[in-house]
């Protein structure tokens, strides 16, 4: 479903995407976790074509865009189609519900019929189990029911991949568990997803496999009990070891 090869990002002098190499099958969800500056953001950010890699390529879901030559907008609008990213903070559209929300994408950009769209909104917040706040605006809903609409907003545009940044780091601690709930049932229905997280527990039970990123290069693999239980580098031990 994702291929990545030698991808390089450089802002200005800086080089944060030091040739990033990966594949995920179709159906699988990859956690990505790394200290702060490791370029997990500048990855995603790169998946969904918000930032330009310097070099390398990037295929999904049997599309690819090969940043060593000129690539056009239109290719990029195309290309970001494929994936469905969900933010640390949820950019919801402050002056609209969160049906509108949802149904925003699919009308404006996929030009669906509002009828058609507003059906299938309707589907994605009970999936999300926000049926009964579809006529909520943002301020109204608590910061995990505006990231479960987040969630919603980025599935209505029927991407292949969803790419996940940090979703749960900005909510309190009580409001966590039910957006990683919605996330796991997701993943549990063949969703193929990367999810940036510092939550292990996300990782232990829903990942196939867990990266770590550091100094903008993939230090180490595995499944969750390699990579979470019994690291091999020296520099993922002290890590895990930080964050326990
Ligand atoms: P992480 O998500 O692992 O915390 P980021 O991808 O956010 O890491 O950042 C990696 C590095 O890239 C950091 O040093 C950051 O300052 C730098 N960086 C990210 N975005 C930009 C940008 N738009 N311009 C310049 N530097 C950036």
């Amino acid at each position: 479903m994702i291929s990545v090869q030698g991808l390089y990002k450089q802002f200005g002098d800086i080089e944060v995407l030091k040739g990033i190499d990966i594949t995920v099958e179709k159906g699988k969800v990859v956690v990505i976790i790394g200290p702060s500056g490791s370029g997990k953001t500048t990855f995603l950010r790169c998946l969904n074509v918000l930032e330009t890699p310097t070099k390398g390529k990037i295929s999904i879901a049997n599309r690819q865009l090969d940043f060593s030559k000129p690539v056009t907008k239109r290719e990029i609008h195309e290309f970001r189609r494929l994936t469905g990213m969900v933010f640390q903070s949820y950019n919801l559209f402050p002056h609209m519900t969160a049906l509108e929300n949802v149904m925003e994408g699919p009308v404006t950009v996929k030009r669906e019929k509002k009828e058609h769209a507003r059906e299938k909104a309707m589907e994605l917040l009970a999936k999300v189990g926000l049926r009964d706040k579809a006529h909520h605006y943002p301020f109204q809903l608590s910061g995990g029911q505006q990231q479960r609409v987040g969630i919603a907003r980025a599935l209505a545009m029927e991407p292949e991949v969803m790419l996940f940044d940090e979703p749960t780091s900005a909510l309190d601690p009580e409001l966590v568990g039910e957006v990683l709930k919605v996330m796991k049932s997701l993943a549990n229905e063949g969703m193929t997803m990367i999810v940036v997280t510092h939550e292990m527990r996300f990782a232990k039970e829903v990942a196939d496999e867990v990266i770590f990123m550091d100094g903008g290069v993939i230090v180490e693999r595995g499944t969750p009990d390699q990579l979470l239980v019994a690291p091999q580098n020296e520099r993922t031990k002290r890590f895990l070891q930080l964050i326990r």
